[in-house]
């Protein structure tokens, strides 16, 4: 029988999430939902010490804002609770102990001068990457090499141990990857990596089996990083006897650093001054603020959008994607093997296409927002107009109000770059009638104005061209913009002549020819 789709996200709470476990979150999230199963949150919080408060709550609403949905968590709760590996902490003894039982794993009392002390003894004999395994267990103090008697002595006593996994000497270990396809690794590579800490926690290691385990994990898609621990997970399946029910793996490919050197890192982003986190982060013990993409004013369709592809494409033209429309094209067999080069640019284009995308009546909202902040007021059907002038010009909500204030804010400085070029007397001139008349428009709309300005001009022997530039100027401070005439039109006949006489005013100095 299939079983049904379960698939988990695993995060370990020592500090914000990073775009790219956001993305192995979507991947998993976009995987349980196509094929109608499960998807579960596990925190992963056995290495205390690295413990980091507020994280864990920095992950739920990381996901929220993101759209992730959540069948089981620990603040959902699910049939497999508890979802935190630091309130399952008695559950996983057990298995060490059947693992020290089946001859798979040992106790080990080496104390952390005498691990050094190893370490440096092999340095100096020249091995490469001095590690407890098994030629140098021999040597140390562990269950393999004390007698029994003084063993069970050690353990009666109280005395700190460890339990490792007693990793074979010669052996190739396989896994099937679902994106790399068959990776082979050396048993000689693979360290006794411990199970069980001397505080009587589980490692990542131990934990994170027994858990995809007993929860019925079916699928494990997670960070490249985590690729060399895998032939490692496989041992301890097989030595658990789980190996029937083991997961499929898929190691998802780097976020690599804008120019493809590396994996992208925090540092990255505060260089070239983009955030690596989906919401603003404070950091509780150094106080450090790191920004986030949510502050920043990306849309969360237009984020998790651009996150799909990073890895992932539908090998079609198409990329404008809703949520249910990723689900609906998902394939793991889809991801790329290659690490993904981060372009922030691209973000930047996905969150314009969503915000364009938006109805007039709700781009609105972020003008209304931004100009209560200044103490302005305007009508929402005002709002409206100018945000769908205005939305082909903005990558960001809040650029609404940059974009946008000369509506509201008459200029007081002008482009000296435009002024000195095009403001002279003949415009002038025709700029004077054009406030004069102004008045006797019977409709006034960008229509009626542009008529108006083009039989003045014809009366002075111009041409549009000729003034465009200069009255835009006068009417908004810049040098560019949307469609002039429905600005005017926005503006307001009376506004717009006096700004053109304030203009007419302070620019006269240009006037001269
Ligand atoms: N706790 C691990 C992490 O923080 C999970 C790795 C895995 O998914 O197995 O990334």
């Amino acid at each position: 029988m299939e079983r049904e789709v379960r698939v988990r996200f695993a995060p370990s709470p020592t500090g914000p999430l990073h775009i790219g476990g956001v993305r192995t979150a979507l991947y998993n999230y976009l995987l349980a939902r196509k094929t109608g199963g499960k998807m579960i949150l596990r925190i992963e919080d056995t290495d205390q010490n690295r413990f980091v408060p507020g994280a864990e709550d920095y992950i739920r609403e990381s996901l929220e804002w993101c759209g992730i949905e959540l069948d089981e968590s620990p603040w959902k709760g699910g049939p497999y609770a508890p979802y935190r590996q630091s309130e399952r902490k008695p559950m996983y003894m057990q298995y060490a102990m059947q693992l020290i039982e089946s001859g798979h794993a040992y106790y080990a009392f080496d104390t952390a001068e005498e691990l050094d002390e190893m370490r440096e003894r092999l340095k100096a004999a020249k091995v490469a990457t001095p590690q407890y395994n098994a030629i140098t267990r021999a040597t140390m103090k562990n269950s393999l090499t004390l007698p029994e008697d003084e063993v069970k002595q050690r353990l009666a006593s109280g005395e700190a141990y460890v339990i490792r996994l007693k990793v074979p000497r010669k052996e190739e270990v396989r896994l099937k990857d679902m994106i790399r396809g068959w990776v082979m690794v050396h048993s000689a590579a693979i360290d006794d990596k411990v199970l069980m800490k001397s505080d009587g926690m589980p490692t990542y290691h131990l934990a994170n089996i027994v858990d995809d385990h007993l929860m019925n994990i079916t699928h494990v898609i997670r960070g490249e990083e985590w690729l060399p621990s895998a032939p490692l997970h496989v041992l301890l399946y097989r030595y658990l006897g789980w190996e029937d029910t083991m997961p499929e793996f898929a190691h998802l490919p780097l976020l690599l650093k804008p120019d493809g050197n590396g994996k992208l890192s925090k540092r990255d982003g505060d260089k070239l001054g983009f955030p690596v986190f989906p919401l603003r982060w404070t950091d509780p013990n150094t106080g450090e603020v790191s920004s986030g993409y949510r502050e920043a004013g990306y849309l969360p369709e237009a984020f998790t959008n651009f996150l799909a592809f990073l890895g992932w494409n539908p090998g079609t033209q198409q990329e404008l994607f809703s949520m249910d429309e990723l689900i609906q094209e998902f394939s793991v067999e889809r991801i790329g093997k290659s690490g993904t080069r981060f372009d922030i640019q691209k973000a930047r284009w996905f969150n314009e296409q969503y915000l364009r995308a938006k109805p007039d009546s709700e781009l609105a909202d972020y003008l209304l927002q931004a100009l209560a902040e200044h103490d302005i007021t305007a009508t929402h059907e005002k709002a409206e107009k100018i945000a769908g002038l205005m939305k082909e010009r903005v990558s960001f909500p809040q650029d609404f109000w940059q974009e946008a204030k000369y509506f509201f804010i008459a200029p007081t400085e002008y482009s000296e770059k435009v002024a000195s070029k095009k403001w002279n007397s003949p415009s002038v001139a025709v700029f004077e009638d054009f406030k004069n008349e102004l008045p006797t428009l019977e409709n006034f709309n960008a229509d009626t104005v542009k008529e108006l300005l083009t039989a003045i001009l014809e009366r002075h022997g111009m041409k549009l061209g000729q003034v465009m530039q200069a009255l835009r100027l006068a009417v908004t401070g810049a040098e560019a913009g949307p469609d002039l005439m429905h600005i005017i039109e926005v503006i307001g006949r009376e506004e717009t002549a006096q700004r053109l006489g304030a203009a007419i005013d302070k620019l006269s100095g240009y006037a001269t020819t």
